[in-house]
C-alpha cells in the first residue's frame, strides 16, 4: 500500500526541536552533524540528510543557494527508490517506513511514523526539489 509523504507530514507539521543526544546515519552509522542554519542533520559519510517534519516543505521550496551544502549526490533522473530494507529511526530507533513522496513520482522515502523526522539519502534531497519544483505552476 502506499502512503504518501504528505500523510506524515501534516500529522506533524508543528515545530519540533532536536532531542539532544548523539544520532547515528542509518545507513552507515556514522554520528550526525547537525547543519547550524538549517536545524537539519548530515551524514557526512554518505550526505544523507534527516530533517524535521515541519521543515521539510520549507526547504524543498527554498532558494537554491540556501540549501546548496545540502545537494550533494548524484541525481538519478529514473530513481526508483522502492521500499528497501527496514532502517530504524536515528532518533527513537524505532523502524521507519517508506512514504511515497508524491502519487506521481516514483521516490521513496523513509521517515519516523512517530514524526522524529524523513531520512533523505544521497542525491534524493535534491530530486524531491526538482520534482516539487515541477508541481508548482
Ligand atoms: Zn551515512
Ligand atoms: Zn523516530
Amino acid at each position: 500500500m502506499k502512503t504518501l509523504l504528505n500523510s506524515i507530514l501534516a500529522r506533524f507539521s508543528e515545530s519540533r526541536s532536536w532531542k539532544s543526544g548523539l544520532e547515528a546515519c542509518p545507513q552507515c552509522r556514522t554520528p550526525l552533524e547537525e547543519d547550524s542554519v538549517h536545524a537539519v542533520k548530515c551524514c557526512r559519510d554518505c550526505s544523507g540528510v534527516w530533517v524535521v517534519p515541519c521543515l521539510v516543505k520549507l526547504l524543498l521550496t527554498s532558494p537554491e543557494k540556501s540549501v546548496a551544502h545540502l545537494l550533494s549526490g548524484e541525481i538519478q533522473d529514473e530513481l526508483t527508490h522502492q521500499p528497501g530494507p527496514k532502517r530504524d529511526c536515528p532518533t527513537c530507533r524505532c523502524h521507519m517506513k517508506n512514504y511515497l513522496f508524491q502519487k506521481e513520482s516514483n521516490l521513496w522515502l523513509d521517515a519516523c511514523p512517530k514524526g522524529c523526522g524523513v531520512w533523505f539519502d544521497s542525491g534524493e534531497f535534491a530530486l524531491a526539489r526538482r520534482l516539487e519544483a515541477k508541481k508548482q505552476p
